[in-house]
């Protein structure tokens, strides 16, 4: 049975380790995670006034990257916007309403950089998930003022959607020692992240960090006699996951999870 034991998170990383799975579903997991969990991203932007050096088109490139509150509560309060009424209302030309948007103002005339706590929302759950990210710089008597519209949307059709900034995953490595091999100080130093070491008083060689090690065998190719061998473990998986602050790397792990079940559930169906 598959198994999970969390080696190090935060609000925004979390590593753990997969036992008793095949790669396939590591991958699945990963491939989803990055490109069909739902986050939430500014799409349209109405630039009313812009007098900075920086091209409308540039600005609203970088309002669509800005990363956005997009937990559970969040991505649950807003229907997509492919799947709303207001899609088929001719009368709504924008495209969006309320149900599937928030709507963001910016205005400011005053010297000074313009940073992401200066986009108001009109929803105090989902506004930009740090003050402190620089969007452009007003000189004396530039103005700017702009409407922009966030709504759910995915990955796999903008980056902007992507919740991950790193989602990696390696086998589990092996590292085993010949005995009847000498390990020299060379080989040790081969290592790029320090994972060998020779004690100091029995000259036996040691493994610290495994979890460390990239399989890059350097240290084998160093050694050329066989003393270290370098392998993995075929169901044994450390996966990575790091987010861009919008969610937590468990919510995204969460979200992947429920995306694979339904897609799992219509694929019985059929
Ligand atoms: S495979 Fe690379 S990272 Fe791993 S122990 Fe050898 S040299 Fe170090
Ligand atoms: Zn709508």
């Amino acid at each position: 049975m598959m198994e999970i034991e969390v080696k190090e998170k935060n609000e925004d990383e979390m590593i753990f380790i997969l036992s008793d799975v095949d790669v396939a579903f590591a991958n699945a997991i990963r491939r989803i995670s990055m490109m069909e969990v739902p986050k939430i991203a500014i799409e349209y932007v109405n630039i009313i006034k812009n007098d900075s050096v920086m091209f409308n088109e540039v600005l609203a490139h970088r309002l669509g990257l800005i990363p956005i509150i997009s937990n559970f509560e969040a991505i649950e309060s807003l229907i997509p916007n492919e799947d709303c009424d207001c899609k088929d209302d001719v009368d709504n030309t924008e495209g969006y309403c309320s149900k599937c948007s928030v709507s963001f103002t910016l205005t400011k005339n005053t010297p000074g950089v313009v940073y992401s706590k200066d986009l108001h929302s009109n929803d105090p759950e989902i506004k930009p998930v740090y003050d402190t990210i620089p969007i452009l710089k007003l000189k004396e008597n530039q103005e700017i003022e702009l409407e922009a519209v966030a709504i759910v949307g995915k990955g796999k059709d903008h980056a902007k959607w992507m919740p991950t900034t790193l989602c990696t995953y390696k086998q589990y490595p092996v590292i085993t020692f010949n005995n009847e091999k000498e390990l020299s100080n060379d080989v040790v130093e081969a290592c790029p992240n320090n994972i060998l070491n020779l004690s100091k008083k029995t000259k036996k060689p040691k493994v610290q960090n495994i979890e460390d090690c990239t399989l890059c065998k350097a240290c084998v190719r160093a050694s050329g006699n066989d003393a270290v061998d370098v392998d993995y473990e075929e169901n044994k998986i450390i996966f990575k996951i790091e987010t861009d602050g919008s969610m937590t790397p468990k919510e995204v792990l969460l979200s992947a999870c429920d995306v694979l079940n339904s897609k799992a559930d219509k694929f019985i169906e059929f």
